[in-house]
């Protein structure tokens, strides 16, 4: 039997601006995860399978070895940590920004501001580097709610057009990180499968270049 080659990825924006990037590689999915509840999609290539994830998820996956290689947010991989991985390719797809917003028009006062967030780790070392004590609150969706009702402050999240956090009366206040899609490798396979995942990586790289808008 062939060895399995493993991508993991999550659906949605991830799935679609990777898609392009795969089929430079000549890999392109049998069904539609949008439309398919299969969790491990078929590809063109007999040996090569797509597993369909939770972005969260995605490091792990490919951290434990269960997957070869992934495709996550910078934003994702900054909350994991990294641990068993490489990042050896920036794909600069899904671009967006880490930031912390808040209401418009209230100060920040003098007191230990509460941070409504799902980026804990990354809010948590922000705010160290600058020095400053806050307060965390974990959530896990609708961050933009936590000032609406006085949960909190200010909240940290990824930020595209800012529509959304305009539409709940926030601002954007502080930039942290510019976010995009990053390939990752787990560091065992790339030792193991060094040819085959080198092959790959060389293959996305000519796609990103590619993909690159003109100008
Ligand atoms: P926005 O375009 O700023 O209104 O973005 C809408 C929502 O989509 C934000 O609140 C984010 O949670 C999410 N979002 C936007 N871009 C990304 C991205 N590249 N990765 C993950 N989530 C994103």
């Amino acid at each position: 039997m062939k060895d399995i080659f493993t991508i993991a990825l999550s659906k949605g924006r991830i799935f679609k601006e990777t898609m392009p990037l795969l089929a430079h590689a000549g890999i392109e999915p049998v069904d539609d995860p949008e439309t398919s509840r299969k969790l491990i999609l078929d590809t063109n290539q007999e040996d090569v399978k797509l597993v369909i994830i939770r972005a969260t998820d995605v490091p792990t996956y490919v951290q434990y070895g269960a997957a070869e290689v992934g495709v996550a947010g910078k934003d994702v991989l900054m909350e994991h940590g990294g641990e068993g991985l490489y990042e050896p390719l920036d794909l600069e797809i899904a671009r967006c920004k880490l930031m912390v917003a808040g209401p418009e028009g209230v100060p920040s006062g003098h007191g230990r501001l509460r941070i409504a967030t799902k980026f804990v780790n990354c809010t948590k070392r922000y705010y160290a580097e600058q020095g400053k004590q806050v307060e965390m609150i974990k959530l896990y969706g609708s961050m933009e709610l936590a000032p609406l009702v006085g949960l909190a402050d200010r909240i940290v999240d990824v930020v595209d057009t800012g529509n959304t956090l305009k539409a709940n009366g926030l601002m954007p206040l502080e930039h942290i990180a510019d976010i995009s899609s990053r390939l990752v490798v787990n560091k065992a396979a790339m030792k193991m499968k060094h040819e085959r995942i080198r092959r790959f990586i060389d293959l996305m790289q000519e796609a990103v270049v590619k993909n690159r808008p003109a100008g």
